[in-house]
C-alpha cells in the first residue's frame, strides 16, 4: 500500500495532524495501539488564556487562542460534534497574595481577567473568604467527544490500524519509508511519551511530568463555569459529573495513580465545597513535557522522510491544532515553523 505519510499516534497531536492532509486531500495510514490511558485521554481540554501564579498571558497567546477555537469549531462542524464550549474560570483566591497578583494585573491592563462583580454568587457552593476573580476567553476542548470521533472517521475510511508501532519492521530509504507493506513517502511521529524511546529522537530534552486527576460527581454544581482554587473544577459532558486537577510531578516512580494525590485532592474538595460529592474514578498519566517548556515539531535535519510533532507539555490542547497545521504547512509549502517550535533547533544534539 502506497501512501504519502505514515503517523504513529492518534492522540490531540496525530488527530491534528491527519486532519490537516485530509484538508490537502493527502494520502495517510494512522497507526495508534489505543492505549486506556494517555495524556490526551485523561487531560481536562481546558484552554486558558494566563499561566503561572503570575497570571501572565500564554506564550503565543494572541495566534494561538484563536487558531485554536477556530480549529475545534471547524473539525465539530464536520463530525457533527460539539468539539469546544467556552466556559470561563472563576478563580477563588487561596490566599491575600494571589488575590493581590490578579488586581494587579487587571489595572497593568490584562484583558483575560475580570474582577468579578458577583462576589456572592456561589457561597451556596464553595467556601471562599477572600472573593474571586474572572478569567476569561477560557474553552474546554471535548476531547472526550473529539478523538473518538476522529477515530469512527479514520477507521470508516481504512486510515487507521490498532497496533503496537514496532521500530524493527521500519525501514527507512533514500526518498520513502517502507513499514510492512506501506510504503510512506515520509513517517511523522506522533507517539506522545513513546517517542523519549524513539531511535530517532529520544535525544531531544524530554522531561516527562505526571499529573494525576479524579473524575467528581457533585449533584446541583452549575456547569456554566470552570472553577478553580489550588485545582481546577471543570465540567464533564455527563450531568454533574466534574474533573479535577491536577498536579504536576517531575519526579516520580510510576505513571499509575497514588493514594497521596487521591487523599490530598478529596481533602482539598472537603474543604472547598460546601455540597456533597462523590469520586467515581482516580486517573494518572504523563504529560510529553520539554526542558525548556516549547514544543519538537518538524523534519529530523538528518533523515528529511522522519518527522515529529510533540511535547506540547501542559497545552497540547492549544499547540496542538497550530502546530499540526505548521507541520503540514511545511511539508506541502515549505513554509518555516516558529522557531522556538522547530526542531531545527536542536541540529547538533540530532547529529549525534
Ligand atoms: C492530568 C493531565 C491533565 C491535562 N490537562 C490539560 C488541559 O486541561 N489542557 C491542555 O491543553 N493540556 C492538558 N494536558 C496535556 C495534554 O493532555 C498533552 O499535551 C497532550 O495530550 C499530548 O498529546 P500527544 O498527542 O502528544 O500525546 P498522547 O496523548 O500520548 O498521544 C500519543 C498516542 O500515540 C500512541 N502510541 C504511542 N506509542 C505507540 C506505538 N508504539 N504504537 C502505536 N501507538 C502508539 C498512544 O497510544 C497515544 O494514543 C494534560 C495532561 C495530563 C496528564
Amino acid at each position: 500500500m502506497q501512501v504519502d505519510y505514515l503517523i504513529i499516534g492518534q492522540g490531540l497531536c496525530g488527530t491534528w495532524f491527519s486532519w490537516y492532509l485530509t484538508k490537502e486531500n493527502r494520502s495517510f495510514i494512522v497507526i495508534d495501539k489505543n492505549e486506556p490511558m494517555t495524556p490526551s485521554k485523561v487531560s481536562a481540554g481546558i484552554i486558558n488564556p494566563v499561566t503561572g501564579r503570575r497570571m501572565v498571558k500564554v506564550w503565543m497567546a494572541e495566534q494561538i487562542l484563536s487558531f485554536a477555537h477556530k480549529a475545534y469549531t471547524e473539525i465539530g462542524n464536520f463530525l457533527g460534534i460539539p468539539a469546544i464550549s467556552q466556559k470561563n474560570i472563576i478563580d477563588f483566591f487561596p490566599n491575600p497574595h494571589q488575590r493581590q497578583v490578579f488586581l494587579e494585573r487587571i489595572e497593568e491592563g490584562e484583558e483575560y481577567l475580570n474582577s468579578y462583580p458577583e462576589q456572592n454568587q456561589f457561597n451556596s457552593f464553595f467556601n471562599y473568604d477572600l472573593g474571586c476573580g474572572e478569567i476569561r476567553h477560557t474553552y474546554i476542548a471535548h476531547l472526550d467527544l473529539l478523538l473518538p470521533a476522529w477515530r469512527q472517521q479514520l477507521k470508516n475510511n481504512t486510515q487507521l490500524r490498532e497496533e503496537d508501532f514496532d521500530f524493527e519492521n521500519l525501514v527507512i530509504k533514500e526518498q520513502s519509508i517502507q513499514y510492512g507493506n506501506i510504503t510512506a513517502e515520509k513517517i511523522i511521529f506522533c507517539d506522545g511519551l513513546s517517542s523519549f524511546e524513539n531511535p530517532f529522537f529520544k535525544a531531544l530534552p524530554f522531561a516527562p511530568n505526571k499529573g494525576e486527576v479524579l473524575i467528581v460527581e457533585i449533584p446541583g454544581l452549575p456547569d456554566r463555569n470552570i472553577y478553580k482554587k489550588g485545582f481546577l473544577l471543570a465540567p464533564l459532558r455527563a450531568e454533574d459529573v466534574f474533573w479535577l486537577g491536577s498536579n504536576y510531578q517531575w519526579s516520580f516512580s510510576d505513571p499509575e495513580p497514588h493514594k497521596e494525590f487521591y487523599e490530598q485532592a478529596e481533602r482539598h474538595l472537603k474543604a472547598w465545597l460546601k455540597i456533597p460529592f462523590k469520586i467515581l474514578e482516580h486517573k494518572a498519566a504523563l504529560r510529553p513535557a520539554t526542558l525548556e517548556r516549547r514544543p519538537f515539531v518538524g523534519l529530523h535535519p538528518y533523515q528529511r522522510n522522519i518527522g515529529i510533532l510533540n511535547g506540547m507539555g501542559t497545552k497540547g490542547c492549544s499547540l496542538a491544532p497550530y502546530f499540526a497545521s505548521q507541520l503540514v504547512d511545511q511539508l506541502l509549502r515549505k513554509k518555516e515553523i516558529t522557531p522556538e517550535a522547530d526542531i531545527k533547533r536542536f541540529q547538533k544534539i540530532l547529529a549525534r
